[in-house]
């Protein structure tokens, strides 16, 4: 017997670790809810999660086998597990992030304690921490660089789905299950707990359908057509040019191989600008690579600047500014705009979480991990390494970061992005019935202009102008500049 353990890996296609397990099957899949990682979560993270086990569950039934389903600390849920079904080996797909990597470490000290073999394998990426390299062996620091010898390197096929015969029958997990009746945590075959019972409430975003039914089809929809225009329009929030898939890449309801085969394939007999369109988007995935392979080599980042300057960067955190950020209330169209698409569907296009980070950082001079706590309470696809690349490149602190003097104008961004005002008039109805050209230029009205066409809209809470030259200074000091 096998035990796969399911983490942010919820499908059986293309599954590195489960496949793996499957060659000397039969595989017992097993996941396991731990609370250090559910108090790091929000609520529409936990919806995704939750709907996309119970499709996960649905597909082992389909193949006459179940879920394992346990609630309690992995350190001793996995090896009890393994225990109960006798297994000979445990496979998992590796997390890079830093609180997970201290929880596998003892995870794979308690297997070895109990004689079970174990075998982490690299599922979630192409390119695992470490393959990719500068000459002198470093991480890259700059995306560029790392991108060319991503691209330029062998990308395997997916990996096969396990058959019926290669998973355990639901009547020997159930067996292994009751033998858990009256311990310190829970093992349930294919019972999944209620968002309640984990100690959230209903997010009040619509979250998007999960699992891989669902990802399948927002990659196919994507790579019959947006993908072609994505070189054109990613950067534009209401052409729908992206690919809609963070989130499904987060909690791996499909596999990194299967979206890059389906890109190839696009690309397949295309030339010219579609070609480079198609290859705008992979460049993406390894952005994604890039990220996790900054976080693996310095799990710090998660709480501290990425680039060290000489003295403080001296942040205001300014309590009012920050609830008036959150609550999409900055007098700022495009900022409230995106801020409350972030709300109404834990999500946010990747070019206003651009806007909306500079904003908060070099607009209310705040300090980018406040940012990131919303986002990561907020936002479905929210992903350590790559929030905390977003936010530390916005910040200026970063690897290969936005540089300091570079600060995005809150109402150009939102005339070039948003022309027609359609993006920011689907969020922010009290401008609906405000002109394009007014809206991007809501800055310069009049109290009294402002008043007598958007009433409820609020002024804006900061002088664009005055701020953007305190960030400068404030980041010269930080540098050490006279
Ligand atoms: P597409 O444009 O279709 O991209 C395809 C995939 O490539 C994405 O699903 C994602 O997995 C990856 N990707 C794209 N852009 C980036 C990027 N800049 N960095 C790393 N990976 C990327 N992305 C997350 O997945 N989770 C986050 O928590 C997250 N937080 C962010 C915070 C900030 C401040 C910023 C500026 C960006 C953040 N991003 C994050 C990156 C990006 O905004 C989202 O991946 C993207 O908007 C998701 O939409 P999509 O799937 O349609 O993207």
């Amino acid at each position: 017997m096998q035990l796969h353990w399911h983490r942010r890996d919820l499908r059986v296609a293309d599954n590195r670790g489960l496949a793996t397990a499957a060659e000397t099957g039969p595989v017992a899949p097993l996941f396991v809810f731990d609370r250090d990682v559910l108090d790091h979560a929000g609520a529409p993270r936990v919806r995704y999660l939750l709907d996309a086990l119970a499709e996960l569950r649905d597909a082992y039934r389909e193949r006459g086998s179940d879920l394992l389903v346990a609630r309690g600390d992995p350190r001793t849920v996995v090896p009890a597990v393994a225990a109960a079904l006798d297994a000979e080996r445990a496979t998992w797909g590796i997390d890079y992030s830093g609180l997970a990597r201290e929880r596998d470490a003892d995870v794979r000290l308690a297997l070895d304690d109990a004689g079970v073999a174990r075998e982490p394998v690299h599922d979630a990426i192409f390119h695992p921490p470490g393959s990719i390299t500068t000459n002198a062996g470093d991480t890259y620091s700059v995306y560029t660089y790392f991108w060319k010898k991503w691209r330029d390197r062998d990308k395997p096929d997916p990996y096969p789905e396990p058959e019926a015969d290669d998973l355990a029958d639901a009547a020997t997990l159930e067996t292994a299950a009751e033998g858990f009746a009256d311990d310190e945590f829970d093992v349930a075959v294919g019972d999944l707990p209620t968002i309640s019972d984990l100690g959230f409430e209903e997010p009040s975003a619509s979250v998007q359908s999960a699992g891989t039914e669902a990802a399948r089809e927002r990659l196919s929809a994507f790579c019959a057509d947006a993908i072609y225009r994505y070189a054109d329009d990613r950067d534009y929030p209401t052409r729908d040019a992206t690919s809609r898939l963070s989130t499904d890449l987060k909690f791996g309801t499909i596999g990194i191989r299967e979206v890059y085969a389906a890109t190839a394939a696009a690309r397949e007999g295309v030339g010219g600008e579609r070609d480079e369109s198609v290859e705008e988007f992979q460049s993406q995935l390894a952005w994604r690579e890039f990220y996790a392979h900054v976080l693996r080599e310095h799990p710090n980042v998660v709480t501290e600047n990425y680039k060290e300057y000489e003295e403080d960067i001296a942040w205001r955190d300014d309590a009012e500014e920050l609830a008036a950020w959150k609550e999409g209330k900055t007098g700022y169209p495009i900022v409230d705009a995106g801020m409350r698409q972030l709300r109404e569907e834990a999500y946010m296009h990747n070019r206003v979480r651009m806007i909306v980070a500079s904003f908060l950082t070099k607009d209310l001079l705040c300090d980018w991990r406040h940012g990131y706590a919303h986002f990561r309470e907020h936002l479905a696809d929210h992903d350590t390494a790559n929030d905390n690349g977003g936010w530390q490149w916005a910040a200026s602190t970063g690897t290969d970061a936005q540089p300091y003097f570079r600060i995005f104008n809150p109402m150009t961004q939102g005339e070039r992005y948003d022309p027609d005002g359609e993006y920011i008039k689907r969020y922010v109805p009290e401008l609906s019935d405000v002109t394009a050209n007014t809206i991007h230029e809501w800055h310069e009205l009049t109290d009294l202009e402002r008043e007598r066409l958007a009433p409820d809209y609020p002024e804006p809470i900061v002088d664009h102008s005055e701020r953007r030259e305190r960030a400068i200074s404030m980041f010269e000091a930080a540098r050490g500049d006279d």
